[in-house]
């Protein structure tokens, strides 16, 4: 798998190529605003390095998912919204991914849905 990937929008957010809004950096991740939120809290945990989609990121083998997991509770206690928050991975067009480089979106702040739509 690639570290990185030229053509990617997140891989230029982590070099700073691309503006975002950052609310938290990691050794190995970067954390920033969805630019349209659906929510009070609505932030995306990215790996630093290329992996299209969380399968592949998993299959990786790196514990990298599980730190992304971490970070999206660390983006929450640092929200004020504690452990109440849900974490989304979409994957696959089918799915509502447009963004080939996983992310986990923290969303949170208000009363949540199930199922989703
Ligand atoms: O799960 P999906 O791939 O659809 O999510 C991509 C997300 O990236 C969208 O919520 C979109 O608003 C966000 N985005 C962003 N900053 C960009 C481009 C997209 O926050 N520059």
């Amino acid at each position: 798998m690639a570290q990185s990937d030229p053509e990617c929008l997140f891989c230029k957010i982590v070099v700073g190529e691309v503006p975002a809004e950052i609310v938290r950096e990691g050794e190995r991740t970067v954390a920033f605003r969805d630019i349209n939120p659906q929510a009070p809290t609505h932030v995306l945990v990215i790996p630093r390095e290329h992996h299209p989609d969380v399968a592949a990121a998993a299959r990786a083998g790196t514990g990298l998912v599980d730190e992304i997991a971490r970070e999206a509770q660390e983006v929450a206690r640092g929200e004020g919204i504690g452990s109440d928050y849900r974490m989304v991975f979409n994957t696959g067009t089918g799915a509502g991914q447009t963004v080939f480089h996983v992310h986990a979106h923290v969303l949170g702040g208000r009363g949540m849905e199930w199922p989703p739509g």
